[in-house]
């Protein structure tokens, strides 16, 4: 008879911070479970991550690997020239993953691919290779069901809206009837429509279901209208998060250390955290716009100045690309003039984000609401300020505040007035109220966590599926 055929799954998050994060504590936890993981990181990324200390692998059951990405080494791979990146990926990468895939099959068959949502070479390149791919969308349910209702939108002459009436109601998202603007919507369906990201991200629809199944990182107990929505385009959903709470609970989360098994691609500032030692319970704005996005320096000093007039200490984090425009020089000494170094005020390049939000003194968070922010501000039981810029941060930045009402939405203004009554409303006026509603959506969080919580006994079952689909390789 032949042997039980040993599951080895292949992890392939989209090279950037946000997608690596999550990625990486679904690794750690199925390794933690048994099986055998392979993380492939890109070259450029694994040499970042290798940057911030050493490498020490977590579990013998978890390898880290690396490809490339296809660019030359000193391409930016920033914001503005992302799509170059997608491009790279779906040529030059496409074809590492396949080399890199046959490579393993004489030794350590890969019988499992776990591949980002937008990463659909990972999804065909497993069709061509006979090996069975579940897709892993880092995004909320609520945006990936409005990213599925696009091509109805269009088809009933709904998009694309012209960019300038963005407060006016939009109507037909199922499920969300009377609950978004314009505004709301994923930034494609402004003028994009039609161009190329709208392609690229049709297409990535479309490999996903194509793949098994879907990993969705939230929790049923949070999503659970859009969830049911999403099932009808797919028959077998996993939701599993919050990941890095799933990953504490495990006992996988946390390594002295920086290495691999963080997958931090920037150095965090540990300094930051004595700065919060030294504050008052609750008092201080933690302000992050997460790895991606870049602000202008009107748009630094407008929120430098309403942070100041707010008279409460705040910790921001300023990554040094995240300037826009101006020449370095004129940044440092607008941050000079505004006295950085201070009782009431620390800026740091990069943070350890899980930690300070946990962080007792911490007590509001002026975020960007990407995916990972929003799910590590209702693990901590943070209120949020959003400042939504683009992608899935709008649609999040909604239901932050208007489903959920664990905090407010700015839009898209930062003038340092609305900062200032932001921030007081937030952490004064209505503190009571949102700080309940949060309270009840962290609890089923940690539920959703616990060893009898959904998302835990969907891992269970995610295991299962994983086990039963790497007996169907034949090699
Ligand atoms: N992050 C961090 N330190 C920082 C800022 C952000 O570790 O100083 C992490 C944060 O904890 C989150 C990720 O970077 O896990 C950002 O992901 P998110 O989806 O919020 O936004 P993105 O960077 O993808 O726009």
């Amino acid at each position: 008879m032949e042997e039980p055929r040993e599951p080895h799954v292949l992890i392939l998050p989209f090279p950037a911070q946000g997608h690596i994060k999550p990625m990486l504590c679904l690794a750690k936890l199925l390794a933690t479970a048994g099986l055998r993981v392979t993380f492939l990181n890109t070259h450029h990324n694994r040499r970042r991550i290798l940057h911030c200390g050493p490498s020490i692998s977590p579990s013998s059951l978890l390898r880290f690997e690396s490809i490339s990405d296809g660019l030359p080494d000193d391409h930016p791979r920033s914001l503005e020239r992302i799509e170059e990146l997608f491009l790279s990926v779906k040529t030059a990468m496409k074809a590492h993953l396949r080399e890199f895939l046959l490579s393993k099959s004489a030794e350590q068959p890969v019988t499992c691919v776990i591949a980002d949502g937008i990463m659909s070479i990972g999804i065909y390149i497993a069709e061509e290779l006979s090996i069975p791919a579940i897709s892993f969308r880092t995004f909320s349910a609520c945006c990936l069901w409005t990213y599925f209702c696009i091509p109805t939108f269009i088809h009933e002459g709904k998009l694309p809206f012209p960019d300038d009436d963005l407060d006016k109601e939009f109507h037909g998202l199922p499920g969300a009837e009377g609950l978004l603007r314009r505004r709301d919507l994923p930034s494609i369906c402004r003028s994009q429509v039609n161009g190329n990201s709208y392609r690229n991200f049709k297409d990535e629809n479309i490999a996903m279901t194509r793949a098994c199944a879907l990993i969705v990182n939230t929790f049923d107990a949070l999503e659970a209208s859009m969830l049911s929505h999403l099932a009808t385009i797919f028959a077998d959903i996993y939701t599993i998060g919050p990941l890095h709470a799933m990953a504490i609970e495990s006992n996988v989360g946390h390594f002295s250390g920086r290495s691999e098994s963080v997958g931090s691609l920037r150095i965090e500032d540990w300094s930051c955290m004595k700065w919060l030692d030294s504050q008052a319970s609750r008092s201080v704005v933690y302000v992050s716009f997460g790895s991606l996005v870049k602000i202008t320096v009107d748009q630094l000093t407008e929120f430098w100045h309403g942070l100041v007039n707010c008279s409460r200490p705040f910790l921001w984090v300023l990554r040094e690309d995240a300037i826009l425009g101006e020449k370095e020089e004129n940044v440092k000494s607008l941050l000079l003039e505004s006295q950085v170094t201070s009782e009431t005020r620390c800026v740091v390049e990069w943070a350890p984000q899980e930690e300070v939000l946990a962080h007792p003194a911490v007590g509001g968070f002026l975020t960007h609401s990407g995916w990972n922010s929003t799910l590590e501000g209702i693990t901590a039981g943070i209120p949020m300020i959003c400042w939504p810029r683009m992608g899935d941060q709008q649609i999040n930045s909604r239901w932050v505040s208007q489903v959920w009402k664990i905090g407010l939405d700015m839009k898209d203004t930062y003038d340092r007035s609305t900062v200032e009554t932001m921030v007081r409303i937030l952490m004064e006026d209505k503190k009571e109220e949102i700080m309940k509603s949060m309270a009840s959506i962290s609890a089923l969080s940690s539920d959703s966590v616990g060893p009898e919580g959904s998302s835990s006994k969907n891992l269970q079952r995610l295991i299962e599926t994983i086990r039963k689909i790497s007996q169907t390789v034949s090699h």
